[in-house]
């Protein structure tokens, strides 16, 4: 599914500003004066106002003529300021205000003047050059003060701040965590792991000594909430060396050049602080394939991030005792040069907790709240398949919260069970509570799955099968062991695939006797096996070795639909063979599933309880019953070892 890669419109918005800061400034400005002349206005210019008397128009003229409309009494009052002098017209109708500049010494005759024509006069204050300047600067005071303050609040959000860029002594957070891998609970295979890199941490000298080559990057994949920070806090907590983290996402809002700075910055103060660790959340917000981001999305600020980080990254060599972590969610989408060798080159899955996972999980944050003694974490456990860490200790503290609320000293299991009913609806869309139906369909789907590869010629081995579901799409998985150096397929082994992939399919219909869309994605692979054999290996009847579509060049256009190079006939003979085949193995699958129906019985209950189960578990029950129904084997395992002997 592809529904956050690309940000939306309204995210872009967002940023534009932030891009371009100097733009956003002088609108700003313009936008205040523009207010500041509308409201204070044309208060203090000469001559529109007199004696509160609002004239319709303003006329300039010379003092000889001020003094004749005096005479001629065409004025009703005068107002004599420090440098001017403004009389109101008597016309009542159209209202003229009359201006002129005062002539010194000539006041004594101007006065004597109006005395004798008895008009109104009285002195006013003029705006003299500072409150003209005062009207003036003022908006600009109120401006700086803003900007200001708001160039404090980005300094604090992205360090460095307008001016001080690439400073980034405030964003990187750098702690001493307390962190230990005991508080990282449910996650037992990514904590070895990792144990190597505390190991080293801890006393460096011996590994380079030996010239030992240490990961240099690691990355963390999991979903969101299932504790990869925690993990990454809690290696630098064991090793007890500085962590310095940042956000991957908070690169992005930054100006073209910030990021780059900061993360050589961020490497000089680890270099400094060594041995130390450095943490990436989020790291797919700057590493996201460029191919990936399409030409739309090319982003500079990223891909010069991106660049600085892996030439940081190849700077230092593996005797500096720097280890980067960083957490994604879809190392899929990730740009393949963050994967090269001497980069992130191992991946250690921090995956969501099964049955047991959570038990451990609930026991690590209960500790932190007095619990009643009718808790019962298993309960909790059985109730919250398919959560991550994050939403377990969201529930606990959510029953701490309910059981203050009620006034009680201790968390109850009922306070415990109506935060789960709770958290249900404030989960995100990633974590999603699997109910118990959809948790035996899940486990019947991938037990079909499981049953067809170890029973089947020339199909992978099971690694493991789980129920717990991985990222949006997967409800459960069956993993395979990877056969290395092999290139080759052959048709039998085409077979089995599909074998295989139909299992799922044809355990919810043999077992649960209805079918559902779980199987969506098997059947898209089936299909297109199948299309191949046709097409391009020379597998079918239909169309014997002619082929009818040339391998994909995924350089030159790869991907892009191609004319149709066959017949209409040839095309519904293909669809022909491919329906018929389906069904054939359909039914070949469907009674083999019959026939171990107690094996699927066995690991769909094992599966149910523990979510996890392995591949050798798998073909222990196998086993066992074969033996005890006298089923000559076809676990592909046992029949090499029977051939050799
Ligand atoms: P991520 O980095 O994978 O998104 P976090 O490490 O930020 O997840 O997890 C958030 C919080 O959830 C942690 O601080 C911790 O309280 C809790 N949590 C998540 N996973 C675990 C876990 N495996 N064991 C214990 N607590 C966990
Ligand atoms: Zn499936």
């Amino acid at each position: 599914m592809a529904d956050n890669e690309k940000p939306t419109p309204s995210n872009k918005n967002d940023n534009f500003f932030n891009k371009n800061p100097l733009l956003a400034f002088a609108l700003f400005s313009i936008a205040v004066i523009m207010l500041f002349k509308v409201f204070v206005g044309d208060e203090g210019s000469f001559g529109s106002k007199v004696n509160g008397n609002q004239a319709t128009r303003t006329q300039e003229v010379s003092y000889a003529e001020l003094k004749n409309l005096i005479i001629s009494k065409k004025v009703q009052s005068v107002e004599i300021g420090q440098t001017s002098i403004r009389a109101l017209g008597s016309d009542e109708v159209a209202r003229t205000a009359y201006t002129t500049r005062r002539i010194l010494g000539e006041d004594t005759s101007l006065i004597t003047l109006l005395d004798t024509q008895k008009i109104d006069y009285s002195g006013f204050n003029e705006t003299n050059w500072f409150t003209e300047m005062f009207g003036w600067l003022f908006p600009f005071l109120i401006i700086i003060a803003i900007w200001m303050f708001f160039a404090g609040r980005m300094q604090k959000s992205m360090g460095g701040g307008i001016l001080g860029m690439g400073s980034s002594k405030k964003l990187v957070n750098s702690e001493k965590p307390k962190t230990k891998f005991d508080d990282v609970a449910g996650v037992q295979e990514a904590k070895e792991e990792v144990q190597e890199i505390v190991d080293f941490l801890k006393s460096p000298g011996r590994y380079v000594e030996l010239g030992a080559k240490i990961p240099k990057g690691v990355l963390l994949v999991g979903s969101p909430g299932t504790g990869k920070t925690l993990l990454a806090k809690a290696v630098a907590g064991e090793a007890e060396v500085p962590f310095f983290s940042v956000s991957g996402s908070s690169f992005i809002e930054m100006f073209v050049g910030v990021g780059a700075a900061r993360v050589r910055d961020l490497f000089e103060q680890a270099k400094r602080d060594a041995p130390s660790i450095i943490f990436i959340d989020e790291i797919d917000a700057i590493g996201k394939s460029r191919a990936a981001g399409g030409m739309m999305g090319g982003n500079d600020e990223r891909e010069q991030t991106l660049n600085q980080l892996l030439a940081e990254m190849d700077g230092f060599g593996t005797d500096t005792p720097v280890i980067i972590l960083a957490a994604t969610n879809r190392p899929e989408i990730l740009d393949p040069a963050l994967l090269r060798p001497g980069r992130f080159d191992r991946q250690v899955l921090v995956d969501k907790p099964d049955y047991q996972g959570r038990i451990d999980i609930l026991n690590v944050h209960i500790k932190d709240v007095k619990k009643d003694s009718d808790v019962d974490l298993e309960e909790i456990a059985r109730l919250t398949a398919g959560l991550a860490g994050a939403d377990l200790a969201n529930i606990i503290n959510e029953a701490a919260l309910l059981a203050g609320r009620k006034n009680q000293k201790t968390v109850r299991l009922a306070d415990l069970r109506e935060a789960v009913e709770r958290g249900i609806a404030g989960l995100s869309k990633k974590s999603r509570r699997i109910d118990e139906k959809e948790k035996r369909i899940v486990a019947y789907h991938e037990s079909g799955h499981a049953l067809l590869a170890e029973t089947t010629k020339g199909a992978k081995k099971v690694a493991k099968v789980s129920i717990v579901p991985r990222g949006l799409a997967a409800l459960g998985y069956t993993l395979n062991t990877p056969e290395e150096n092999k290139y080759l397929m052959q048709r039998h082994e085409l077979i089995a695939e599909i074998d295989v992939l139909l299992g799922g399919r044809a355990a919810e219909e043999v077992f649960i006797g209805e079918i559902s869309t779980g199987a969506a994605n098997d059947l898209e692979r089936t299909t297109d096996i199948l299309k191949s054999m046709v097409q391009m290996y020379g597998m079918s009847d239909v169309a014997g070795l002619m082929v009818l579509e040339k391998q994909r060049n995924s350089f030159l256009g790869g991907g892009m639909s191609q004319a149709k190079e066959y017949s209409e006939k040839m095309s519904e003979a293909m669809d022909n063979f491919i329906k018929r085949t389906l069904d054939e193995r359909y039914s070949i699958v469907k009674e083999r599933l019959e026939e171990y129906r107690g094996a699927i019985e066995k690991m769909v209950e094992l599966l149910y309880s523990k979510e996890n189960i392995t591949g050798e578990q798998v073909r222990a029950i196998i086993e066992v019953f074969e033996d005890e129904n006298n089923i000559p084997t076809k676990l592909s395992s046992k029949k090499e070892t029977a051939q050799e002997s």
